[in-house]
């Protein structure tokens, strides 16, 4: 962060990935650029991401500590030059980027989601949940990528911004999602920071699949940040080790004979929080 792109580039090894796939890497820090008119605002675009035929963007699904979280409508600052983000910032992000988005089109999103992390863009409290994401709406990503983290997307004020801009639709109620994989146990339980382990201490997982498992630390910390956990709250029984059994609490299908149960394959953390508040005591 805040480095040169070059550099960054070779740190992550994807110099690796051009060499072996003969993909040649556009440093567009070294770009020209053109100002153009964005539904009201006028925005600088990086001259070789406004040529391109097809633009494929590759967020990462994590928290944000200014905009919440951040994904597919923030990832495209990506395309801008570095003096343009500075003027972002001091334009408060939000209106910046909703505009932006009306001239920096995608045609697919991959999000990577396998780990992201809880709160802040530059990690610290790593999530896993091991999913690959892809879609063809950059507002429908962040609408699904708030209901993942368990805000509204009141909480994350460009993406309504963007969708009464015409950039998209956040209605994930009605968006046609298709799972490609079945859910599958994690492998092995993820190294937790202290901070994610007093989340997961509510919890009593048994076999949970990595992406159930972090969309109910997320509602954890949602509802932690609601004031709503305290001591002696019956742990959240998550994971196919309950499928068939019964228990008083659990979040997930495999919790269907649960007393009190949340449907879900996985659930959404948006779901979890409003369940556990309503039924949680
Ligand atoms: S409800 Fe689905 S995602 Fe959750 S543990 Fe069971 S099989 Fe995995």
């Amino acid at each position: 962060m805040g480095d040169r792109t070059g550099d960054a580039f070779r740190a992550a090894g994807y110099h690796r990935v051009c060499e072996r796939y003969h993909v040649p890497f556009e440093d567009l820090q070294k770009d020209t650029w053109k100002e153009y008119e964005a539904a009201g605002m006028k925005i600088k675009l990086c001259d070789k991401a406004a040529a391109v035929d097809y633009m494929i963007n590759m967020p990462v699904l994590k928290g944000h500590c200014q905009t919440t979280v951040t994904c597919a409508l923030k990832n495209n600052k990506g395309v801008i030059p570095n003096s343009e983000k500075r003027r972002f910032h001091t334009m408060g992000l939000h209106k910046p980027i909703a505009h932006l988005n009306t001239i920096a089109k995608n045609d697919f999103i991959l999000v990577d989601n396998i780990c992201g992390d809880l709160d802040f863009e530059e990690g610290g409290n790593p999530v896993v949940m091991n999913r690959i994401l892809g879609f063809k709406d950059p507002v429908l990503c962040d609408a699904f990528v708030c209901d993942s983290m368990g805000y509204s997307v009141k909480d994350v004020p460009y993406i309504p911004l963007a969708e009464s801009l015409g950039v998209g639709s956040a209605d994930t109620a009605h968006a046609n999602i298709i799972y490609l994989n079945e859910a599958s146990k994690a492998q092995g339980a993820f190294n937790m920071t202290r901070r994610v382990q007093q989340l997961a201490s509510f919890a009593a997982p048994k076999d949970a699949c990595s992406a159930c498992y972090g969309s109910l630390i997320y509602a954890l910390d949602r509802l932690n940040d609601m004031g709503r956990l305290r001591k002696g709250l019956p742990p959240v029984s998550i994971g196919q080790g309950y499928k068939g059994e019964e228990g008083s609490i659990g979040v997930g299908r495999c919790t269907s004979c649960f007393g009190k149960t949340l449907k879900g394959c996985p659930p959404k953390a948006a779901d979890i929080v409003e369940f556990l508040s309503e039924n949680w005591n």
